[in-house]
């Protein structure tokens, strides 16, 4: 046995297999373990719903629909869900009581082009991908235009409001950040249309406010790295065409789990923290794991 192959079956609980646990979407991306309520939430893209699934009973039901195609989200401490949203152009606000509220939709005099998923860094600033994924497909959004002429990743804080962190991605998508807060991943998916080589994982150095030392990490051979997680001991999960690669924090795919369904996005839960949820077409699938989460 190669010393890969036991890293890889240490990270599964044995005698534990991927679990079938929604379907009926088109197109399931945004995971969130929402611990107050042990429930995932996630998007529905073209269905231009949240889902929801309740861990207690297994139901699945929709928390909300008309939601002008939401997709990526995290916890806010505060408890309240931050969400991008392709057709408001927006990153949003959903609070506990449901209402809901723009954070930041401008840069400048330029609408965002269609954010894509979020972050929280270890400052409380949201960092978060805005590619043109939500104004060039119709059934992901509106039509229209990339207003400031590009795709960034975008830094904001209620401080220092919304500032550009990352220029060199050609259709910045996942993101997600190190442990300790001092790497942030962004995986880029420009292969998928056409827009661009990028079918990979870049890392960053994150100083503050502020994110350099740009570099490849790891690449997606089947697919695109749409979605990611990461563990605490820094481990990346990347969602791809064939299923889940996991990568050790020096860049090295540990891990392949199939999945019988192209993946858009991963996230730790589950009352410890040990569930990878995976959203992948239609459903929403658990695996379950012998790491936790960063963060829980
Ligand atoms: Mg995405």
């Amino acid at each position: 046995m190669t010393s890969g192959a036991t890293r890889s079956e240490s990270l599964i609980v044995p005698g534990t297999s991927l679990e079938r646990l929604a379907s009926g979407a088109t197109w399931s991306e945004g995971p969130l373990w929402m611990p107050h309520e042990r429930a995932v939430r996630w998007s529905d893209i073209p269905g231009d719903r949240i889902l929801r699934w309740d861990a207690a009973t297994g139901s699945v039901s929709v928390h909300r629909d008309g939601v002008e195609f939401t997709n990526g989200r995290t916890l806010d401490p505060d408890g309240s869900v931050v969400q991008c949203s392709h057709g408001r152009r927006r990153l949003e606000r959903e609070a506990p009581d449901g209402s809901l509220t723009e954070i930041v939709g401008m840069w400048g005099e330029h609408r965002l082009n269609s954010p894509n998923d979020v972050a929280v860094a270890p400052d409380g600033s949201y960092w978060f991908t805005d590619p043109d994924y939500g104004i060039v497909q119709p059934d992901e959004g509106h039509p229209g235009v990339r207003e400031y002429g590009d795709c960034r990743v975008f830094r904001w804080s209620a401080r220092d409001g919304l500032t550009p962190v990352i220029d060199d991605i050609d259709r910045p998508n996942g993101i997600a950040f190190s442990p300790n807060g001092r790497t942030v991943y962004v995986t880029d998916t420009a292969a998928s249309l056409g827009d661009g080589p990028g079918h990979w994982i870049r890392a960053y150095d994150v100083e503050g406010a502020e994110a350099s030392g740009g570099r490849h990490f790891a690449s997606i051979e089947t697919g695109v790295p749409d979605g990611i997680a990461v563990d605490v001991d820094g481990r990346v999960w990347s969602s791809a065409g064939d299923g889940i690669h996991v990568f050790s924090p020096d860049g090295h795919e540990v891990l392949v789990v199939p999945v019988p369904e192209v993946v858009a996005n991963v996230c730790f839960g589950g009352d410890d923290g040990t569930d990878l949820f995976i959203t992948a077409t239609t459903s929403l699938y658990r695996l379950r794991t012998s790491t936790t989460g960063a963060g829980f």
